[in-house]
């Protein structure tokens, strides 16, 4: 990476994807990639202020849903770790373990949590007695680290990376099923709604689930390059947990069950990714309003004191609904106005002496990349207004975007021809469950694409045949490059 004299991203977002992602992350100062262990990065200031905002808005929501905070330790003993084995075998080649205090080797290793079920049903065990005690529902914020052995990206894929992670327990499947539906909406109200990011629910296929669950469902968005990244999943564990952690209740029968567990991992750190991956554009970051790390920015272009007067005065009436700040930094007028777009503030104010004059006030909105001359009188009407229209805005533009890039295929020819178009391929597909798994290699050998699964949601049913092996197809599934 070289060190530009010039500020500013000199790259073009659809041209080259990923030196812009790069360009982005540093100019604007989200992380510093330069801290001495790969893979781990140093998250900065204007990052970690989005990111709050991400985890207070996502907590509400879980806390709404019944969902309660806890804090667990960051280290797993390695006992806990073994008991089920299927999540064992997924997670073991990616953990990192704690084998020693100070000079002296631990009794037992002791793994730094790459996802806590292990931890949490342990205590499960001794918490849940009866129905009554059910559905139990848990959340924790915090990072988590995994040994990644494919490459890694900033905010993408690290080896530490900061989620909450939920674990609940549920007195039957259905129950559990309602909770996975649960968690897919709040995916839906917390990314798409809020953050404006487009995405898909798909329903795992066989081969491709978490370790140690019965079902899996995750959200794929898009990039600019058609690689899709997995976003929010959520899972039925099924009872495979609970009988290796033996967390029982007592059930209005009398009789003891195993209680059906589900989790779900919105990785807070990589939907900010996809945040900034989605909206962002050839001059740079573009915050959708609810979590811009700063909302409106006071440019005064001139020093004279009446300009200095207007711009607290202005600044006081927005601090009552908006988080708002002054540049007072010595740079030109025109650097300031670059640099503010850049850092993708919503609401820019640009405060002239002749605006002054003449009772006037020039707003700059990012979402629409225009200049707004308004009397004085309305400026706090006019920004309130755009505040609300801000995210929409957003939401309208990426929603565009994607729908415009899933195409339908009948053979492997037109799917390879589609997906070098970076789009996502919708087609049929004979079967999702490990009979289809020979078909799911044929495609991933042929055109370097995974079998992303089926939508809950899909409105039209599969007829006709298989796209590779010409048996009836069972499925409608959608196919696309990953991470
Ligand atoms: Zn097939």
């Amino acid at each position: 990476m070289t060190k530009k004299n010039q500020e500013g991203i000199t790259v073009k977002k659809n041209e080259n994807f990923s030196e812009w992602f790069t360009q982005l992350i540093q100019e604007c100062e989200l992380a510093d990639l330069r801290y001495n262990i790969k893979g781990f990065l140093v998250f900065q200031p204007w990052s970690v202020l989005s990111m709050e905002k991400m985890y207070k808005y996502l907590e509400e929501v879980l806390q709404k849903k019944g969902h309660k905070p806890y804090w667990f330790p960051t280290v797993i003993p390695e006992s806990n770790f073994k008991k089920e084995a299927s999540h064992v075998k997924g997670f073991t080649p990616e953990v990192f373990w704690v084998t020693h205090g100070g000079t002296k080797k631990l009794e037992e290793p002791l793994a730094l949590r790459p996802t806590s079920e292990t931890a949490f049903y342990q205590m499960f065990n001794l918490w849940i007695r009866s129905y009554n005690d059910l559905p139990f529902k848990t959340y924790q914020r915090g990072s988590v680290f995994r040994h990644e052995t494919k490459a890694t990206r900033p905010f993408l894929r690290s080896r530490e990376f900061h989620w909450i992670e939920t674990h609940c327990a549920h007195a039957s499947e259905k129950d559990a099923f309602k909770q996975v539906e649960e968690d897919m909406q709040t995916t839906k109200e917390f990314m798409h709604d809020i953050l404006g990011i487009p995405f898909m629910f798909f329903e795992r296929p066989a081969w491709d689930k978490f370790p140690g669950a019965h079902r899996t469902f995750a959200a794929d968005a898009l990039n600019p390059d058609g690689k899709v990244i997995q976003q929010p999943s959520t899972h039925i564990l099924s009872q495979t947990f609970s009988k290796a952690f033996d967390v029982k209740f007592r059930d209005k029968d009398g009789e003891e069950k195993y209680v059906w567990t589900t989790c779900y991992g919105p990785a807070i750190s990589r939907i900010f990714a996809s945040v900034i991956i989605t909206h962002g554009d050839d001059k740079g970051l573009k915050f959708p309003w609810e979590i811009a790390p700063v909302q409106v920015m006071i440019v005064p272009i001139s020093d004279d004191s009446q300009v200095t007067k207007k711009a607290t005065a202005l600044k006081d009436k927005i601090q009552k609904f908006a988080s708002v700040e002054i540049d007072n930094s010595d740079k030109r007028p025109g650097e300031k106005f670059n640099h503010w777009e850049m850092k993708g503030i919503p609401i820019r104010i640009d405060l002239g002496l002749k605006d002054i004059k003449e009772n006037k006030i020039t707003i700059f909105r990012r979402d629409l990349n225009k200049k707004e001359v308004v009397p004085e009188k309305d400026a706090i009407k006019t920004i309130e207004k755009i505040s609300k229209e801000f995210t929409k805005n957003l939401i309208k533009e990426a929603d565009k975007v994607f729908k415009g890039r899933i195409k339908e295929a009948k053979n492997i020819n037109e799917l390879k021809i589609i997906i070098k178009e970076g789009t996502i391929v919708k087609c049929n597909f004979c079967s999702v469950e490990k009979d289809g798994t020979h078909c799911a290699e044929v495609i991933e050998k042929e055109t370097g694409t995974e079998v992303r699964g089926t939508r809950l949601d899909e409105k039209s049913k599969p007829s006709g045949k298989c796209v590779i092996c010409n048996k009836p197809a069972k499925h409608i599934v959608y196919v696309a490059k990953s991470y």
